[in-house]
């Protein structure tokens, strides 16, 4: 165990101090250049910088370096190649040259590409992404890249992400010049939460359903939940908390942030979260540390879920996304004190509050999967409607301006009040009730997205946000043109009221779990897609394709193959979870029960025949119990079975996923309330697969 963090803290990463201890000066600078101000990197420079990375990755052990690249799988993906390079004499060199880091050659017609293969080539190529450092992972050196189509179509997650940062930087700074202050360099930061359970490899192995679709299919609930909240913040077991420190040391080898670490709510559920980040390094970072947690739980004989629902009615597993934007280090959204600092402020929450409400439907769509179906609106996660929680200053800020009443809400907050903005106040800031329920919190200096699931690549989610801010941020900019001074202010407060005004819809800091809710939100014309298979079609409405070809974050066929792949995914996953379930009952929960029914049986007339007059009707009860639960579910594994077939067979991808959602998922849903009624009948030695006592209690 690492007896000085910061001696291996990124002492994996060829960072910025390794890159100017050992590269030369003309090259190091000219490598800044590229990073810090996008500049095209020359084949000469990537040869030094290629020859300096492969020197130290060999001294560090390396003897393989990849292309680590993030495909629309949500995982990530790599292939290893040697550096060996054999020369006559039968020795062998170790080279890597400058075209091997930029760039290389994946067969791209193996990964998801969503219609692109048939429209494009199938080659695709994945490009060196300077921004986000090289790093060594089991002996090998990986190279962070983006993934593309020969023709340049993007077929990943980090591409359309670098695409909107650059975006989103642009506008902001047309905003910041508008206040005389443009920044040298803006940044995106994102501090993601990770949620995720572990449990013990022998209950793991023990479970088709959790080996093949990381959730548990069946299971009655655990005779204690989390009623007692001890789980949240309680003391860590101690397996847990070996797992925890061994998983510490390797993030903070590869110069991962991870800071916070604590128990869940629910049991065996556990927490990351580490310091905030840019965003691309931020999420780079999220998805190696769910690799991470992945394979160092095999350590201590435990396995990691990252599934948004390994266990009906216990408290799923998320991913909160904070976010924020920097300008030169400084946290645009800290409200500030002085009244100026605040008109800016007020100015980007107006962009941020009209983006939510604009593209909601796209906020939605980017967390859409089958897992986070079972999370949103399961009384624990936000629903699946997004709104804004702004808390209770200023939600009455937001209130004064919409109804031009700032002015009174400035003396009443006793600021001196003076013409034109400055009535503006400064903000407290607002350490009060944080809303758990709500889906886009604003906590204090930073929004906090808690829609997107724990298995979920947060590219996407964070490639809206940036996008869509971005085009509101565009809009204030355009409408201020030319303007300056106090008409600058007069023109900005006035743009701020009406905006605030067409979109107070979205702004909603009431009870998300409420039926109430739900018809409010109706009522107010809020999205509401219950399922993935309703949030996926929105990726094609005009508008939103509209926004995306504006900005040149993606082109409509780019974006057409990510609808497909996502509703292929679905499908295929559902399709899965349903042979799985099939096959259990068949194979497991039917036998059981019938067996155990026959032993019953057995014993009732072994009863019978030494005590005839015994009172049996307990035993018969159970009988009875178990021979009708036989009957019901086999009924509806036969239905299961028609209709799993019908629904495998439909050709269009929207119609299959329409009919999984309502239909296949239901009948699933059935079955395993039939099969779970039946786990506290059946003795438990008769039971097949361990019970959600075992697998969430263990030590
Ligand atoms: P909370 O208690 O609201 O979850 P924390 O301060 O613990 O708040 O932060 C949670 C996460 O938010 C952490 O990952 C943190 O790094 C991140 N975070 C904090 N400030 C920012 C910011 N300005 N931009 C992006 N993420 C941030
Ligand atoms: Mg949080």
């Amino acid at each position: 165990m690492s007896a000085n963090v910061s001696e291996i803290y990124g002492s994996l990463v060829f960072n910025e101090h390794v890159m100017a201890e050992r590269l030369p000066s003309v090259t190091y600078k000219a490598l800044m250049r590229t990073i810090q101000n996008g500049e095209p990197l020359d084949i000469e420079v990537a040869n030094v910088v290629a020859h300096s990375m492969k020197e130290w990755a060999i001294e560090k052990g390396a003897t393989h370096f990849t292309h680590w690249f993030q495909p629309l799988t949500g995982i990530t993906s790599e292939k290893h190649d040697g550096f060996i390079d054999p020369i006559r004499d039968g020795r062998a060199l170790m080279r890597f040259s400058g075209k091997e880091l930029i760039q290389s050659e994946p067969d791209a017609s193996s990964f998801p590409n969503g219609g692109l293969r048939a429209t494009f080539e199938a080659r695709g190529y994945t490009a060196w992404d300077p921004t986000s450092f090289a790093f060594i992972k089991d002996e090998v050196l990986c190279i962070p890249t983006a993934f593309c189509s020969y023709t340049g179509e993007a077929l990943d997650e980090k591409t359309p992400l670098l695409r909107s940062r650059d975006v989103i930087e642009e506008q902001a700074n047309r905003v910041l010049s508008l206040f005389g202050e443009p920044a040298q360099r803006i940044e995106v930061t994102v501090g993601c939460e990770q949620e995720y359970f572990l449990i013990s490899e022998d209950s793991y192995r023990k479970r088709l359903d959790l080996m093949l679709t990381n959730r548990t299919l069946f299971g009655y609930a655990p005779s204690k939940g989390q009623e007692l909240e001890e789980h949240y913040f309680g003391a860590i077991r101690p397996t847990v908390n070996e797992f925890m420190k061994e998983l510490d040391d390797e993030l903070w080898k590869l110069g991962i942030p991870a800071k916070t670490k604590h128990n869940e709510v629910a049991p065996a559920q556990h927490e990351l979260a580490p310091i905030y980040e840019n965003a691309n390094r931020a999420i780079d970072h999220n998805l190696l540390t769910m690799e991470k947690m992945r394979l160092l739980a095999s350590h201590h004989g435990l396995v990691c879920l990252q599934h948004e629902k390994p266990f009906a009615g216990i408290n799923g597993s998320g991913k909160h996304d904070n976010w924020s934007l920097a300008a030169d280090g400084k946290n645009l959204l800290e409200p500030g004190e002085n009244p100026i600092e605040n008109l800016r402020f007020l100015v980007l929450l107006t962009c941020i509050i009209e983006a939510v409400d604009e593209y909601q439907e796209l906020l939605r769509m980017s967390v859409a999967s089958a897992g986070n179906d079972h999370r949103l609106g399961a009384q624990e996660a936000p629903p699946a409607i997004v709104s804004i929680f702004l808390g209770d200053e200023l939600s009455e800020i937001v209130d004064a301006l919409v109804n031009d009443h700032e002015s009174e809400y400035a003396s009443a907050h006793k600021v001196a009040m003076d013409l034109g903005v400055s009535v503006l106040p400064a903000f407290l800031k607002d350490n009060t009730d944080r809303n758990r329920t709500s889906p886009f919190a604003f906590t204090g200096n930073k929004f906090e997205f808690r829609m997107p699931g724990s298995s979920c690549n947060p590219s996407e989610a964070n490639t809206i946000l940036n996008t869509a801010v971005a085009k509101s941020m565009k809009g204030f900019a355009d409408a201020m043109d030319g303007l300056s001074g106090e008409g600058f202010e007069r023109a900005a407060l006035a743009w701020i009221k009406k905006t605030l005004r067409d979109h107070e819809r979205i702004i909603f800091d009431g009870n998300g779990y409420s039926d109430e809710w739900q018809e409010e939100a109706e009522r107010r014309g809020l999205a509401n897609y219950r399922t993935t298979a309703d949030a996926l079609p929105c990726l094609l409405d005009r508008k939103n394709i509209e926004l995306f070809e504006e900005f040149a974050v993606l082109n409509e066929s780019e974006i057409r193959s990510r609808y497909e792949v996502k509703l292929e995914k679905y499908n295929k996953l559902i399709n899965i979870e349903a042979r799985v379930m099939k096959r259990m009952v068949r194979q497991l929960y039917l036998p059981a029960i019938a067996s155990f029914a026959a032993e019953v049986a057995e014993n009732l007339w072994k009863v019978k025949s030494v005590l005839p007059e015994a009172d049996l009707s307990p035993q018969e009860c159970i009988l009875r119990k178990l021979t009708e639960g036989l009957k019901t579910i086999n009924d509806l594994l036969v239905e299961l079975d028609e209709t799993h077939h019908a629904v495998r067979a439909i050709i269009d991808q929207q119609n299959c996923a329409d009919r999984n959602a309502y239909e296949v998922v239901p009948l699933m849903e059935r079955l395993r309330a039939e099969v779970d009624a039946l786990e506290i009948v059946v003795s438990a030695k008769h039971w097949p697969v361990p019970s959600y006592n075992d697998i969430l209690f263990y030590d």
